[in-house]
């Protein structure tokens, strides 16, 4: 039977290869650590977790991550079930001893018979075989480039820079409007593509202040900032001149507010559809080094998001991912070399969590493919599904960062109230749902 070989032994390889190996399937590991480093890792375990040691929410019934811990235990996850056996007193969270738990998923792959360890970098896309790829945010230079070269200049970023993405249930209509600028698009769709919020001359003063006060994270040891002039935090371009955004992401020109034609705003902010539910909007152009604190009051300042619940919130980090939307098919295979699979936050997907989901997925599939059998995503209704769903498809490929599980991900459970209100009946509908959902999809693989 054919070998899978994975390439990075993080959250994401690891998982994979044990799913992979469970299934009966001989993998090889290639990890570049100790050899080759870093600049977050600082051993040569796998699994390593590079900065916080929380796994976040473990709450499977109103949480979106803490469903997703649900699901990986439900298919036997070799990160959960680790995790939980080195798990820290942290309330709601999960956090982790993370050098046991480093040390304890390492034992349990090098000794499975089906497992072993090929240590050192790899710096070319293999032709043949059956791959997976899961080096993470700190790809080597030399993968980066030979993936580049494969999927051209455009579709591989090296650093994130998320704006804030909003759940549309929280955003008041009554204040904003849809509309393109100048009401531009060939269909009605397309010129009324943005959510548009007005603000005063006051109100755009009282929030320039607010961003020039708001406290900031400072980059990671290593982690240069060479982020372009063309995503620069918002707060770095208000340090510039307090004009400056009037000028850039949140000009009034071409817009009229259709609540107030007659009063022209001083300035907008607009927002823009983010995945294809029509579920979540991002803040065009926000992308942020403000503290996640910072964010959500600053943030709420804006007319029309006073509200607002945030499905994430902005950041710009070091981070290598693919253009998962137009790159990968829905069994996370390169499309252009099929016998290539990626996995994990190189998928754009971001988090310890997410990454290990992916890689959970890709095992399940590479080794399935091996076997003889295909098999299918998750439905979108799971937590796992919801993910691959958004990166191989839901997601808009122009705009496409990286991406936190969220409920905004999910296909809406109808006839459930709406807003802040109806949130917990609403968050226990999708969980409950999933969950069985997810059952089927496992029984369905038999025993594996
Ligand atoms: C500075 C920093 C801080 C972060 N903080 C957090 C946090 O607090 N919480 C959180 O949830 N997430 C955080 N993340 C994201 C986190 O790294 C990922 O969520 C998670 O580790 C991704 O898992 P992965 O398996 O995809 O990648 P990784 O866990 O990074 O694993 C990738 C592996 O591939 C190896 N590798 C890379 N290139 C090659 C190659 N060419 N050949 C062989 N091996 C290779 C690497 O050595 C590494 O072991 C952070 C990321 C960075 C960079």
């Amino acid at each position: 039977m054919e070998t899978l070989h994975i390439i990075g032994g993080g959250l994401a390889g690891s998982e994979a290869a044990w799913q992979a190996a469970k299934m009966g399937i001989n993998v090889v590991i290639h990890e570049m650590r100790p050899t080759v480093g870093t600049f977050a890792h600082k051993t040569g375990n796998l699994a390593e977790m590079v900065c916080s040691n929380s796994f976040r929410s473990d709450d499977s019934e109103q949480n979106a991550v803490g469903l997703l811990h649900w699901e990986m235990r439900a298919a036997g996850g070799l990160i959960m079930e680790m995790a939980d056996a080195h798990r820290l007193p942290a309330g709601g969270a999960l956090a982790v001893d993370r050098d046991p738990f480093a040390a304890a998923v390492t034992a349990r792959l090098t000794e499975h018979p089906n497992v072993s360890l090929q240590p050192g970098e790899m710096t070319v896309l293999p032709d043949s075989g059956h791959w997976i790829i899961a080096t993470g945010p700190l790809t080597s230079t030399a993968l980066g480039a030979a993936i580049q070269a494969e999927t051209g200049a455009d579709r591989l970023a090296f650093f994130d820079a998320i704006a804030p993405i909003v759940y549309t249930d929280s955003i008041d209509m009554s204040v904003t409007w849809a509309q393109s600028r100048y009401d531009k698009g060939d269909t009605e769709e397309e010129r009324k593509a943005y959510l548009n919020c007005p603000m005063t001359k006051a109100q755009y003063e009282a929030f320039i202040d607010a961003l020039l006060e708001a406290e900031k994270t400072e980059f990671h040891d290593g982690e240069t900032a060479t982020y372009f002039d063309g995503c620069l935090p918002i707060e770095v371009m208000a340090e510039r001149g307090r004009e400056t955004l009037r000028h850039g992401p949140m000009k009034p020109v071409g817009l009229t507010n259709a609540h107030n034609p007659s009063e022209k705003p001083y300035a907008v902010v607009q927002l823009r559809r983010d995945n294809a539910l029509g579920t979540l909007y991002n803040i065009v152009g926000f992308q942020t080094k403000m503290k996640y604190g910072a964010q959500s009051t600053v943030f709420r300042m804006i007319p029309g998001l006073e509200n607002a619940s945030f499905a994430r919130l902005g950041g710009i980090h070091r981070n290598t991912f693919i253009n998962s939307p137009t790159l990968l098919d829905d069994r996370m295979r390169l499309r252009s070399r099929p016998n290539i699979r990626f996995a994990g936050q190189v998928t754009g997907v971001e988090g310890y969590v997410e990454s290990a989901a992916m890689g959970l997925l890709a095992g399940r599939m590479a080794a399935a493919e091996i076997l003889g059998r295909d098999l299918a995503p998750p439905p979108p209704e799971t937590a796992t599904g919801a993910l691959i769903t958004h990166i191989t498809g839901g997601a808009e490929a122009k705009t496409f960062q990286p991406m936190n599980v969220n409920f905004g991900l999910f296909p809406p459970v109808e006839g459930l109230r709406g807003g802040r209100r109806g949130r917990k009946d609403r968050y226990k509908a999708y969980t409950d749902r999933a969950k069985t959902f997810w059952r089927e999809w496992l029984d369905a693989q038999g025993a594996s």
